[in-house]
């Protein structure tokens, strides 16, 4: 019996949502966003999936995530979201046929210095209201002259934003980024990149050549009032473990560090294999549903670093039970919703000692 977690990762559900998205933006290219480990679900292994299936291209925001994917034998188009910051870097992206962004002047002068084996496809980065990284709609003309005189790169000089609030499908701020990528870009050759998953759910206006989705790839909703099966998309992480011990409470006996939950009543404690040291959130509010055989319980007390504890009053719950903290059946936004986080941060949270199952 395994009394440790496992992320259990779903091949079937990770096809199924990108069918989905084909569907939802059917003129748009697939940009499958594998940063920071596919969002804690395993790089290699994700893009290999994603690449059999015919994705049409990875994005990723490190050099060696791309790099790793080429020692993988990936051969798809890649693009550096962050671009890169030295020549050296740059000849590396050029020699691996790596695309990059540009949005910053520097990296334009960097550009301009460098002297590559081979030509380099770039995607100028436009803010046009994030105001994290981009090149301000003033710089613009400027910036795509001295672009234009370049005699190194690969194609057209291609055009990307990014959304600040996407998710909050009412705001009309989208529509207004959108608006001034389009006036920039207008009449230019090259590509169009715009959307993220929300971008790709429901913002239709702004699908553009690719769609650049990570999160909903992996089945999660990013809309602030949304669940992924709005959208019908799958979790393709279940996060699992085991129970580890059940024992009584007597009504007004506290739980855990700190005390900071006490039963109102007689009841019994599921402890269960799965704490912040595996990357379940340590913010998580007594109350947060868990499922232990396909029951769903309240975690009751603070989350410690190997274990949790779980009310489960007269509910048929044994050691060595099944238990999901994650994934199929309990939506990972939910958990994140009490924790008061988001579920990026949850599935990107998972530490190296919790295994991986790839079914
Ligand atoms: N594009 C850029 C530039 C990003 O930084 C990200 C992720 O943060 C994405 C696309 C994918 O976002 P999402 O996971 O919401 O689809």
């Amino acid at each position: 019996m395994r009394f440790s977690p496992v992320a259990e990762i779903s091949r079937h559900a990770l096809l199924h949502n990108l069918e989905r998205l084909r569907k939802l933006a059917p003129h748009s290219k697939i940009m499958a966003v594998v940063k920071a480990n596919a969002y804690g679900h395993g790089l290699t292994t994700l893009a290999r999936w994603l690449d059999q299936a015919g994705v049409n291209g990875f994005g990723m925001a490190r050099l060696e995530e791309a790099l790793c994917l080429r020692n993988e034998g990936i051969s798809a188009r890649m693009l550096l979201l962050e671009g890169v910051f030295s020549e050296e870097d740059l000849e590396l992206a050029a020699a691996n046929n790596l695309e990059v962004a540009v949005h910053d002047v520097e990296q334009v002068a960097m550009l301009e210095r460098a002297v590559l084996s081979r030509p380099i496809r770039i995607w100028l980065k436009l803010d046009t209201g994030m105001h994290r990284l981009g090149i301000q709609p003033e710089q613009f003309s400027a910036i795509y002259r001295r672009l234009s005189a370049l005699t190194h790169l690969e194609g057209d000089i291609n055009f990307m934003t990014h959304f600040a609030v996407a998710d909050e499908a009412e705001n009309p701020e989208t529509a207004r980024q959108i608006a001034l990528f389009n006036q920039l870009t207008r009449d230019l050759p090259g590509e169009r990149t715009l959307s993220n998953s929300a971008g790709a759910l429901v913002w239709p206006a702004a699908h553009g050549n690719w769609v650049r989705t990570g999160l909903a790839l992996y089945g999660g909703s990013p809309m602030i009032a949304g669940r992924p099966q709005d959208f019908q998309l799958q979790p393709v992480m279940t996060m699992k473990t085991a129970v580890l011990a059940v024992r009584e409470l007597k009504a007004g006996e506290p739980v855990g560090y700190g005390q900071s939950w006490r039963s109102g009543r007689d009841t019994r404690l599921a402890v269960i294999a799965m704490g912040y040291g595996d990357g379940y959130p340590r913010h998580a509010v007594s109350g947060t549903p868990v499922l232990i055989n396909g029951q769903r319980l309240p975690l009751a007390g603070r989350v410690s670093m190997d274990m949790m504890t779980v009310d489960i009053g007269d509910a048929e719950v044994k050691v060595g039970d099944p238990v999901v903290l994650w994934g199929k059946g309990l939506p990972v936004e939910e958990i994140a919703e009490c924790a008061t986080t988001i579920p990026y941060e949850l599935l990107c949270s998972t530490t190296a000692r919790v295994q991986y199952q790839y079914v």
